[in-house]
């Protein structure tokens, strides 16, 4: 089944130039938006039917330099090092406010820029909100310590921002996934510049209007758009950026990391993941099934944490994959604001050939796909980068399809005998993002997820999250966590001051 609908349109912004404009004023710099140093620009592409939405800035190696120089003397000089924890607080509940206000029009503009449907960018919206809530109110719970010290000693832990902070964001989550950096950086007091995935940076334009309303001082937040090689690793290697957080791909990772070496930047990565989904025997199969098509097939499995590698039970797996596959056909596909949808379109062109290939691959290694497997067969779809739910049986955990990460609508499934054994297999993987474990027996499901070697780990259920617990991944699935106190961690600085408060020679050295 498929649903499609008219062509809807961004709002009007003055950081967004219609199709077809040579010109475009989406950098955000010390306070003032402009456009690029070389009047650059960058068409933005509707992954729904491939027309031009929207032409935004595209920034050089100088913007980027450009924007670094103003967070860092808004962080050396300025008013912002004064402004209080509590106020800091306050600016984020602010910033709260506002996005709930533009809930309708933001959850519109993610939709339209990433594919995910209308509804799904509500969702996001309101997590948004949520982890804006959440480091405003952490904001000036903890300012430090007082350290056990002999007499005469006064010692005590402050901490104090980070300082420049670059943040450099995917596609999938363009708001959310910027939303866990700029919230506890403006909580720890940080000044930034963040650079969204060139492929989807409306939402991250839309933000920054509404931290300017807020009235966060000029410099604090800056934005600066462009492609990773240019615009990313200009921030990557500059000298005046104290800290690196990235989320993103395993390879853009390691490039990071290597780049932010030489000037031994902090280094915070949100890598990605072929998360586990472990079924065992005792289990209702409606739910679990229910669960592993979210699991897998939400954002059409666009999501770092998809449950992409189901681990079913050998009793079951019969059973349960054929039931998979008839849900999994039946999934509605189409217009991402259209009634009904369940999965949009792919992001862009090229995310889609890199499905495809995966597919191509893990059927050359001799995996069996008992669902979707190509494009809808809609011609209304047709323009768009739309690919069906997709299902692999027979699958070996040597296979790439198995290992490797598609980041897409397709899910593999292994059987397993013992408990030995599925514990085994949820952890051969390099990574370690997250895994899910389905049992009935409670002592089961404990000893499992104490067992998997992943940063989240649900017992029946796949996905949720909390702004109050930490995200982030065990092995290449990345360095750091996100949210809950770990989350504004990452974003300042320990610090001991000793006072010695009677000081008499010592004599050491006569
Ligand atoms: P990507 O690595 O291609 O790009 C991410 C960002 O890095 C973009 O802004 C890009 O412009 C920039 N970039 C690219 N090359 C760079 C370089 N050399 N220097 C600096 N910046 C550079 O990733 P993507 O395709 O946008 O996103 C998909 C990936 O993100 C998946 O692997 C997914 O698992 C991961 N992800 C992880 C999490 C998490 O929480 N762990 C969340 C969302 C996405």
């Amino acid at each position: 089944a498929s649903v499609t609908q008219p062509y809807v349109a961004l709002p009007d912004k003055p950081y967004l130039s219609a199709p077809g404009s040579s010109t475009a004023a989406g950098l955000y710099i010390g306070g003032s938006w402009r456009p690029a140093a070389d009047g650059g620009v960058r068409e933005i592409v509707n992954p729904y039917d491939a027309s031009v939405l929207t032409v935004v800035s595209e920034a050089t190696a100088a913007d980027a330099a450009a924007a670094v120089a103003a967070a860092r003397a808004a962080f050396d000089g300025g008013p912002w090092r004064a402004v209080p924890a509590d106020e800091r607080g306050a600016v984020l509940h602010r910033v709260a406010d506002l996005l709930a206000r533009d809930r309708a029009e933001i959850a519109l503009m993610e939709s339209l820029d990433t594919g995910k449907t209308l509804e799904e960018g509500g969702i996001d919206v309101d997590d948004v909100v949520a982890v804006f809530r959440y480091y405003a109110g952490l904001a000036d719970k903890d300012a430090g310590r007082i350290v056990s010290a002999p007499e005469g000693v006064f010692s005590r832990v402050v901490y104090e921002p980070v300082g420049v902070c670059a943040m450099i964001t995917p596609w999938n989550y363009p708001l959310l996934q910027l939303s866990w950096k700029v919230a506890p950086a403006i909580a720890a007091g940080d000044t930034m510049v963040v650079k969204p995935s060139e492929v989807t940076p409306v939402t991250t334009l839309k933000l920054v209007e509404l931290v300017e309303e807020a009235g966060i001082p000029a410099g604090v937040v800056n934005l600066v758009l462009g492609s990773g090689a240019t615009v990313g690793s200009a921030l990557t290697e500059d000298p005046g950026v104290d800290l690196v957080s990235f989320t993103g791909g395993l390879d853009t990772g390691t490039r990071i990391m290597a780049a932010a070496a030489p000037t031994v930047k902090k280094v915070a990565l949100e890598l990605g993941g072929k998360n586990p989904n472990i079924v065992f025997d005792d289990v209702d199969l409606d739910t679990a099934v229910d669960y592993a098509l979210s699991a897998a097939f939400f954002h059409s499995g666009q999501v770092c944490s998809a449950g992409a590698r189901l681990i079913v039970h050998e009793d079951v797996h019969d059973a349960f994959t054929a039931e998979l596959a008839r849900r999994a056909d039946a999934i509605v596909i189409g217009h991402p604001q259209g009634e009904g949808v369940r999965c949009g379109p792919l992001v862009s062109a090229e995310h889609r050939a890199k499905v495809e290939a995966a597919v191509a691959r893990g059927t050359e290694e001799g995996a069996r796909i008992i669902a979707g497997g190509r494009r809808p067969d809609d011609p209304e779809l047709s323009r768009g980068y739309f690919y069906r739910p997709t299902v692999f049986v027979d699958c070996h955990r040597a296979m790439d399809i198995v290992q490797r990460e598609v980041f897409g609508p397709v899910v593999t499934v292994e059987r397993f005998r013992t408990e030995a054994e599925a514990v085994a297999l949820g952890n051969d993987t390099d990574y370690g993002l997250s895994g899910g474990v389905w049992t009935a027996d409670a002592a089961r499901g404990e000893r499992v997820a104490a067992a998997l070697r992943h940063g989240t780990v649900w017992i029946n259920d796949f996905g949720p999250y909390f702004p109050g617990a930490e995200w982030g991944g065990f092995g290449r699935s990345g360095v750091g966590r996100e949210l809950g106190p770990a989350g504004l961690d990452e974003y300042r600085e320990a610090k001991h001051i000793y006072r010695n408060l009677d000081p008499k020679p010592q004599r050491w050295f006569g």
